[in-house]
This record gives C-alpha cells, structure tokens and sequence, in this order.
C-alpha cells in the first residue's frame, strides 16, 4: 500500500472527531504530497528548520503542528505560521511566546505539554506544574492554551492505558474550571505504537509518524 492509501485507511478507522496529525519529520515533500493528496491536511514536525523549508512546498490550507521541543530563539520562526504548538513545556517559553507573537500582533494557540511519566529524557512540565503554567497563561494577550499533549514512558499496554488516563483525568478536571485564554479541546496523545489505546482512554488527537509513511531513516 502507498502512503495515500494507508492514510485513506487509517482516516476510516479511527473516529470523525479525532484529528489525525500525520508526522512528517524526515520526510521528503513527495512523500508528504502523497498523503496530501488523499486528503491529510495536519501535518507534525519537530524542528524548525525542517519546518520552514517544507511550510510554502506541500499545498494550500496545509495545518503545521509544531510537536518537538521549542528553544526560545526559534519561537520568532513560528509566528503566523503554524497551526497548534504542541509543546508549551515552561513559562519562560511561554513569555517569549507571548512576546514574539505580540510584536506580529498574532494569537499563539497551545498545547501544554506534560510530562506524564516524571521522565528525565523527556521536556513537559511535571503534573505538579500544570497549574503554575495555565495562571501564567491567564496574565497573555496572545495566548491561547487549547489543551493538552503528552508521549508516554515505553511500557506494555496496562502501562500505556494508565499514562492515558491520568492524562485523561487532569484534561477533564482542567476542563471542569474557567480559565482566561484556557479552553480544553484537544487531548493529544499516542504515536504509532499505542494509538489504539490511547482512543481507548479518550485522545482526541493522535501523530501518526511511521504507521502512516512507514520506518524512519535517521540517515
Ligand atoms: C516522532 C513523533 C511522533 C510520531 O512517532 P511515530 O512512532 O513515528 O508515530 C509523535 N509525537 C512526537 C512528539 C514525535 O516526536
């Protein structure tokens, strides 16, 4: 199957009200063009670069997703130019956020990112800090935090599950309250491996990397 078919396939299986974030990193733009053509539009990459050269060479009304970790030097890059920001990981990053965008008189919309696994690897704020980080969220102008993101520990899928709902869990308490510039829409969480249970637990928002354009070469 080409890459155009598998994403015609995956779209059938997962439901209506899921958005589906194709991961592009790596890719080349004929690559991304084939699943463009059958209709994907939300596109993931996670530097911004890559993201800059391949912005203007897919098509019209394509959606970047911004998913990998955000140096605060490279948030002027993104400005107008990018759909969703997965990776809001700190209040310094925000406050650059906040001031670049302010400057080109553009709204940033957000997602923060959680650390679910207390992973030392891995950027997110820690569960402790959510709250910290959303009253930061409530003092900007050109913010607007539209939910949540997280990748998860490597684990078997009783693992997998429990990182999902907890995730789940602090997305619908967050939900429950009225925050300024804070509305959770979107849950995004599981990659090719775990998607599956990541639906089960509630995502409505998946990145899809390899089980849509097959292995990565890092080369
Ligand atoms: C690379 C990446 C993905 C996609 O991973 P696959 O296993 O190829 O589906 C999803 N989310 C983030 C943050 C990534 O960096």
């Amino acid at each position: 199957m080409g890459i155009g078919e598998v994403y015609s396939e995956m779209k059938k299986e997962i439901p209506k009200d899921v958005t589906l974030v194709c991961v592009s990193k790596t890719r080349e733009i004929n690559e991304i063009k084939e699943a463009y053509a059958a209709g994907a539009r939300d596109f993931g990459e996670n530097k911004v670069q890559e993201l800059m050269d391949k912005y203007d060479n897919v098509g019209p009304g394509v959606r970047w997703h911004f998913i990998g970790h955000l140096q605060r030097n490279k948030v002027k890059y993104l400005v107008g130019k990018v759909h969703l920001i997965h990776s809001l990981d700190s209040i310094r990053l925000l406050k650059e956020i906040e001031k670049q965008y302010a400057a080109q008189d553009e709204i940033a919309s957000l997602l923060i990112q959680v650390n679910i696994g207390n992973e030392d690897s891995k950027t997110g704020v820690a569960v402790d800090e959510v709250n910290a980080l959303i009253k930061a969220c409530e003092e900007c102008q050109y913010i607007r935090i539209k939910g949540l993101m997280a990748t998860i520990p490597i684990g078997d899928s009783q693992h997998c599950s429990k990182y999902f709902a907890e995730m789940k869990s602090i997305f619908d308490n967050l939900k429950k309250n009225k925050y300024k510039n804070v509305s959770m829409e979107f849950l995004s969480l599981g990659m090719s491996g775990d998607f599956e249970i990541a639906l089960a637990e509630g995502a409505n928002m998946i990145r899809l990397g390899a089980r849509i354009f097959g292995k990565r070469d890092y080369k």
